[in-house]
């Protein structure tokens, strides 16, 4: 089972964390900048993380043969912090990296008028530097929080096939799968989505523009969780090309999109068993 985990934050997980995600099958990830718990306290304090982003985390996860993509933004819950204001004004240096494979985490967290304006902002810069977009959804208010996304979704006129609307559940999913959004959930130990309930939701709605992540971070969660909603999946009846789809090729296809995702000399099959076609580069 080779997995592509599209939400994780490594920076707060240990090198037993990577040694145990290579052993599981984990041969990628995509690490979105997010808060970090403690308040940042200046723009200054981003510039070092987005650096380590890009520089020292791709070099340690490189050490266990996974390799390292990240995305850049303004978190949605920072974008209220004045302070942190003038981060906008620094990603464009990052969104020209090419470690940086999509805008993000973006979206609301408490749906104030200051995270309407970063996103929208940030929602343009997407659109300007021709990348696709994390969007994060609230944890409280789900449902009104997803729909007010996609309200700001459609008016930035991004192609919603570019967007992946993260977080999501069996109430919110319904709001999204019409919207040519992908689709993305984080398993997580005791809250959000677990492996049984995903392996639900893909018999319900089928494995196309799903994507399946740990977003594991600090707090209580579980980088392998991806590979027991594979093994999930594989008990439940679905094929191991399935499985392949959800926790590989949808990932690979969806920052494909960036044009920068770098998959060569990996530990993996470089062919799409279905269609025959080298899948490394994904996407259009
Ligand atoms: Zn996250």
């Amino acid at each position: 089972m080779r997995i592509f985990d599209p939400h994780i934050h490594m920076t707060s997980r240990t090198t037993d964390d990577y040694e145990r995600m290579a052993a599981a099958g984990v041969r990628a990830v995509v690490e979105p900048a997010f808060w970090l718990g403690q308040p940042r306290t200046s723009a200054a304090s981003f510039t070092d993380y987005f650096d380590s982003l890009i520089g020292w985390e791709p070099f340690r996860a490189g050490q266990f043969g996974v390799r390292h993509h990240a995305t850049v933004a303004l978190n949605p819950k920072e974008a209220n912090d004045p302070r942190c204001r003038p981060v906008l004004d620094l990603l464009p240096r990052y969104l020209d990296k090419d470690a940086v494979v999509a805008v993000g985490e973006i979206g609301y967290d408490s749906m104030t008028p200051e995270e309407d304006e970063a996103f929208a902002a940030q929602l343009a810069l997407a659109v300007a530097y021709d990348l696709p977009a994390l969007v994060h959804t609230p944890h409280r208010d789900k449902a009104r929080g997803v729909e007010r996304t996609l309200a700001v979704v459609t008016e930035s006129g991004i192609d919603p096939g570019r967007v992946v609307v993260d977080h999501l559940n069996e109430v919110t999913v319904k709001l999204v799968r019409d919207t040519g959004c992908w689709l993305g959930f984080s398993i997580y130990p005791d809250t959000k989505m677990t492996p049984s309930r995903m392996v639900e939701l893909l018999r319900e709605y089928g494995t196309e523009r799903m994507l399946v992540n740990s977003a594991a971070d600090w707090g209580r969660s579980d980088p392998l969780l991806t590979r027991a909603t594979g093994e999930a999946m594989l008990l439940a009846g679905f094929s191991d090309d399935d499985v392949d789809q959800v926790l590989w090729r949808n990932p690979v296809e969806f920052y494909g999109q960036s044009g920068r995702l770098d998959l060569t000399d990996l530990d993996v099959a470089a062919v799409d068993p279905q269609t025959g076609n080298s899948i490394l580069r994904g996407g259009s």
